[in-house]
């Protein structure tokens, strides 16, 4: 997709999220605040005006798509403004987006498994539909995973799983504390061999770091 824009920006809408992830790196509190808006929908487009420019906003959080009005800002951003979405898809509002969100002005939705959070409490089911929904309505979408040590070993039946059903997912490098123990630096010593074949095979299509400010090392955004 071809954008033009005058500005790009990371934007975290919320800290709130429905998944509490043991791997997320926004504090548990913070995961369970109360949706809280700074400004209507209006006040948000109103402020971008000024600087009279066009912005690359990717919107992330927490989780964007529970926020309060989150089609309505979208609708209202993507009239002058382009977006990139990171979102759990766990949220209804994400087929509403897939219905009113024009996908020529949506650069990409980085889509979050989650595989674990997911089959503990959500539906793999509704995941998988939400894709293919935002897909048949021309949205970019990538599906990327946080390679926990678990996810790590079962990657290769969990990805065939997926694969099967039309969607790739793309290894996200877990980064920080995890269960006592630093990432990525003791998942590459222990695991040199399995992590190099499976990390090799997402970079050839695309390959997510998971860090603190979102930034990748191929400068594409996720959470
Ligand atoms: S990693 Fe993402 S989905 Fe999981 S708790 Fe954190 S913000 Fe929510």
């Amino acid at each position: 997709m071809s954008l033009t824009y005058d500005i790009e920006a990371d934007w975290e809408l919320l800290t709130t999220c429905n998944f509490r992830c043991p791997y997320c790196f926004v504090p548990l509190s913070a995961l369970a605040a109360k949706l809280t808006t700074h400004g209507t929908n209006a006040q948000w487009v109103e402020g971008f005006a000024p600087t009279r420019k066009r912005w690359l906003l990717h919107i992330s959080g927490g989780e964007p798509s529970i926020y309060p009005g989150f089609i309505d800002l979208c609708e209202k951003l993507t009239q002058l403004h382009y977006l990139s979405i990171n979102s759990n898809l766990a949220h209804r509002s994400i087929e509403t987006f897939a219905e009113r969100i024009n996908p020529e002005r949506i650069h990409f939705i980085n889509a979050s498994l989650h595989y674990y959070e997911r089959s503990n409490k959500h539906s793999l089911h509704d995941f998988v539909a939400r894709v293919q929904k935002l897909r048949v309505r021309r949205f970019c979408v990538f599906v990327s995973s946080v390679m926990t040590p678990l996810l790590l070993r079962h990657f290769p039946e969990i990805s065939k799983h997926f694969e099967s059903q039309g969607l790739f997912l793309i290894p996200k490098m877990i980064r920080g504390w995890f269960q006592g123990k630093i990432y990525p630096r003791c998942i590459l010593r222990r695991r040199k061999v399995s992590h190099t074949r499976i990390f090799s095979k997402g970079t050839t299509r695309l390959c997510f770091h998971h860090s603190r400010n979102g930034r990748t090392s191929n400068n594409q955004y996720v959470r």
